[in-house]
């Protein structure tokens, strides 16, 4: 099909007339910096470059679909995390966003920890040489040969996240002749997503011991009798993709009452709080995420002050970004193959992935932009749904958007802040081949995480 021969897809008003989606951008060439990558730009001649690298060289050295990951931008912004919290407190990656040992060494050249949640994770922090003492270990139920390796590598905290665990972590700890040093994990009532955050029931999930019923208090109480265990401090993760500080407010307010419960019944003061992860980024032009520096000036202070309320001692804080680091340093870059109007709906775009390396659009129904990149376009925008290459209709990636309308096979797209939770959660559905992580810097690209092969999958199939 030739460029100019397929109409521009439906008016955005006819399909959306309640106008509930965003209106087209005025420049579909326009990268907006809140999405993509901090090197990403449009040069001369409309081919879109990361690090210096034009992606259309990037797809034909290492081929598509691929993850491009922006390393200065990675580096900047475990950076700003760092200094926005300083000495006093310290910022833990969560290594299940995506984890590569590239991405370990540059966390510990950072100076961040890592929190890692199985032994798979756990391995490949470990062999790219991230001390053991900056590593925390999570995990709901994590098992007793995973618990032996993490109290031997000499961990610098087990999150413990049942009645059962405490018993089994106290027991190898003790077994192994440490005492390990372990945080509680307790759901406080409070869950956040976005804009929003409830403040009840929420205990109705897996992770965690609740507060409520005094579960939390009596797990705290077990593990300061056991000798394998040194308490250290209670952890509360309360969500994902957070924008506003209100559900952490409560969450703080409902740590540090716990903690003063402990010392007036233990006259212990524990030294730490882990206040979690769960810090929003853009994913399209519509989301407005916090700066690591308001984030934590508003935990610091709101920390300092429940304790100055309560009259203890300030607890060494720790957060936990994943998301935030990561997921805006990279982008999928594809190849369109196939273009499908349909009157009066809108244009199905197929690319050369999907779901197998973007589940999250059918998990969560989440949103992300899409731009055309091997090229600028002044043709006229017309409504997309970005869908991959799988044998499901809810395969979708992008599932409302504006491209340019004489887009065409061949053409290169690309979708911004995939970063986090899409490499770490691909899958081989339908023999897919798992794409390749691509790290650009400084005009130089390299491959941190290489493509599948089909002898990759062959290997385990044993016939
Ligand atoms: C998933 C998770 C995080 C990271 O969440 P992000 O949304 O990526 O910041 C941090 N801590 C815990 C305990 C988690 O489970």
């Amino acid at each position: 099909m030739s460029r100019s021969a397929h109409p521009a897809g439906p008016r955005h008003a006819d399909v959306f007339p309640e106008g509930h989606y965003s209106a087209p951008p005025a420049d579909l060439n326009a990268l907006d910096p809140k999405v993509w990558a901090q090197t990403v730009e449009r040069d001369a001649d409309g081919v879109v470059t990361v690090g210096g690298m034009a992606v259309t060289r990037l797809a034909e050295e290492y081929g598509t679909p691929a993850y491009v990951l922006d390393e200065a931008d990675f580096r900047a912004r475990a950076r700003a995390w760092r200094t926005a919290f300083g000495t006093d407190a310290d910022v833990f990656y969560a290594g299940k966003a995506f984890l590569s040992r590239a991405v370990v060494r540059w966390l510990d050249e950072e100076g961040l920890n890592l929190d890692v949640c199985s032994g798979g994770e756990l391995a490949t922090a470990l062999s790219a040489g991230m001390p053991a003492d900056r590593i925390a270990f999570h995990g709901n139920n994590k098992s007793p040969e995973e618990i032996e390796r993490a109290v031997r590598a000499g961990v610098g905290r087990i999150v413990l996240d049942s009645f059962q665990e405490i018993v089994r972590v106290a027991h190898i700890a003790q077994s192994l002749g440490v005492r390990q040093r372990v945080q509680i994990r307790i759901t406080v009532g409070v869950e956040a997503h976005t804009h929003e955050f409830i403040a009840t029931a929420h205990e109705d999930q897996k992770f965690g011991i609740p507060l409520a019923g005094g579960q939390a208090a009596e797990a705290v109480r077990r593990a300061l009798q056991l000798d394998g265990l040194e308490v250290i401090g209670i952890h509360s993760h309360i969500g994902s993709q957070i924008f506003d500080m209100s559900g952490f407010e409560v969450a703080a307010h409902r740590v540090v009452a716990l903690l003063k419960d402990i010392r007036d019944e233990h006259g212990v003061e524990l030294p730490e709080i882990d206040l979690g992860g769960g810090l929003g980024i853009a994913y399209t032009s519509d989301d407005d995420p916090c700066e690591p520096h308001e984030i934590a000036k508003a935990l610091t202070e709101i920390v300092t002050r429940e304790c100055e309320g309560a009259r203890l001692r300030t607890p060494r804080i720790s957060v936990e970004p994943g998301r935030a680091i990561v997921g805006p340093t990279a982008f999928t870059l594809y190849e369109v193959g196939t273009v499908k109007p349909l009157d009066g709906l809108r244009t199905y775009v197929s690319v050369d992935g999907g779901m197998s390396d973007n589940i999250r659009t059918a998990l969560y129904d989440a949103e992300y932009s899409v731009a055309l990149v091997s090229r600028a376009s002044d043709a006229e925008s017309m409504l997309v749904r970005v869908v991959g290459k799988h044998c499901e209709s809810g395969d979708i990636v992008v599932k409302d958007a504006f491209l340019p309308g004489d887009l065409a096979p061949g053409d290169l797209i690309a979708v911004p802040a995939t970063g986090a939770y899409c490499r770490s959660m691909a899958s081989n559905y339908n023999h897919v081949l798992r794409p390749p992580v691509v790290a650009v810097r400084d005009g130089e690209a390299r491959v941190i995480v290489r493509r599948e092969t089909e002898e990759d999958l062959l290997r385990l199939d044993v016939g």
